[in-house]
């Protein structure tokens, strides 16, 4: 008999493509198969956001997709878990016969409510006490290993729902991380992606003083990590300790991803951002003086209300002046139940839309300006080898920038190092270095 097929389709962050593939091995070891969320499964999980309104009607349109497939063969199952599901599970009881609706601190549950077929107990983000500790998670197949180590935020700053979807702070246990780091180091891992929903929180709501320097210094340790790599950090959360590790660490990737959302002071205060334009330049400064050739990418919401041209011209002017290597642009959505719901003065979509193309243009400036700046000082390039692509093997560096190597041998999941030499493919082609 064929094995029980899941489709399984995620929207939003890293954090939830984390948790989605975590669901699918636990449904994997017992005995499922994956099959494309287009075609017909037993089982269909939805891992849902809310980040915007556009990821709302991303997840409402994966559950109806859903529907019809049970509406014809009504045995099959449905999930539905995420910050889409948190915010609005009446909406969704409402779209049809969805099986389990699953809140986001009990998604390593949802094997067990599947094989009891039992109804599950739905609780709200405010009442999540501790860290979900999800099976460990295999994630076949890939070079860099993601692991959540944190979850929820406390910060609640006005144009973000997501403290409402996941409830707050909560951190993972020092032993899980690393165990779970040294079993895929084992599986032949040895990039690890440390992540959270607002990482640099990690420890802080413990009493055992053990923060993110504390694990990054243990991961550090373990003898199979040839790369460490935070995902995004909050900009106030750059502790003297972390600081003091980069400039020691042999593994920390010089890389950075750092939540600006706006160079206005004015726009700051009312974002209720915990720090000033003049903080984030001090904080970038100390970065760059520690590691001068370091990638800096940062988040920026324009069109939030009240943003007019002057004071989106601050966050222009504050940004050009500043080294960085890319932008994430958001332009701003409005997210129920958020203090920036109710601000005057919204800005019209098609202003929101020509900032967010000028704000991109200087990022693809800055980029080429990084990726020319890394060739003419022959910064050294490490990356593990993912695949050949037109006879060049090719590897994400510890430096954000693709990497291209000319080499006959066979690379694959190797760590790669060489000179940045000139420009190909929007990456950099290196001069053969060191392989381990
Ligand atoms: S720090 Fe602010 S923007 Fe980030 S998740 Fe928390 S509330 Fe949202």
């Amino acid at each position: 008999m064929e094995n029980p097929k899941i489709a399984a389709i995620t929207f939003g962050c890293k954090v939830n493509q984390y948790e989605t593939a975590c669901i699918v091995d636990d449904f994997f070891e017992n005995g499922f198969q994956k099959t494309n969320f287009d075609d017909s499964a037993d089982v269909y999980l939805i891992n849902s956001c809310t980040v915007t309104n556009r990821t709302d009607y991303k997840s409402r349109s994966a559950i109806r997709k859903a529907l019809k497939f049970k509406a014809e063969f009504p045995q099959k199952k449905i999930i539905v878990t995420g910050c889409f599901a948190q915010r609005e599970k009446k909406q969704i009881e409402e779209l049809g016969a969805v099986d389990f609706i699953i809140d986001n601190n009990h998604k390593s549950q949802i094997i067990a409510y599947f094989q009891k077929q039992k109804k599950a107990v739905f609780q709200e983000a405010h009442n999540f006490q501790d860290f979900d500790e999800i099976s460990t998670c295999s994630m076949s197949a890939k070079t860099r290993a993601f692991i959540k180590i944190q979850d929820g935020c406390d910060y609640y700053c006005a144009y973000c729902a997501i403290p409402f979807a996941r409830g707050r702070s909560r951190s993972r246990r020092k032993k899980n991380i690393l165990d779970q780091i040294k079993i895929l180091t084992q599986k032949g891992f040895q990039e690890f992606v440390l992540g959270g929903i607002n990482l640099g929180l990690f420890g802080k709501e413990k009493s055992d003083n053990y923060f993110l320097a504390d694990l990054l210094a243990d991961i550090e340790k373990i003898a199979g990590v040839k790369l460490i790599r935070l995902s995004s950090i909050e900009p106030e959360l750059f502790s003297p300790e972390i600081l003091s590790f980069m400039k020691h660490s042999k593994k920390l990737c010089p890389h950075f991803h750092i939540p600006l959302q706006s160079g206005s002071d004015r726009l700051l205060r009312k974002m209720r951002r915990r720090y000033s334009t003049a903080e984030f330049q001090r904080m970038h400064d100390n970065i760059l003086q520690i590691l001068p050739e370091a990638a800096l990418g940062f988040d920026v919401i324009t069109g939030l209300p009240g943003e007019s041209d002057e004071l989106f011209f601050e966050t222009f002017n504050f940004l050009q002046n500043l080294d960085f290597t890319y932008l994430h642009v958001f332009p701003y959505s409005k997210r129920k139940k958020t203090k920036a719901a109710n601000m005057k003065e919204e800005v019209n979509g098609r202003i929101i839309k020509t900032r967010s193309q000028k704000l991109l243009k200087l990022s693809a400036k800055k980029t080429k300006e990084y990726r020319q700046k890394l060739i003419s000082q022959e910064t050294e390039l490490c990356g593990i080898v993912e695949k050949k692509e037109n006879g060049y093997w090719t590897a994400l560096s510890d430096h954000y920038l693709r990497i291209h190597l000319a080499k006959k041998n066979k690379l694959s999941g190797k760590l790669i190092c060489g000179k940045a030499r000139s420009e190909r493919d929007n990456g950099v082609l290196i001069e053969q270095g060191n392989f381990a």
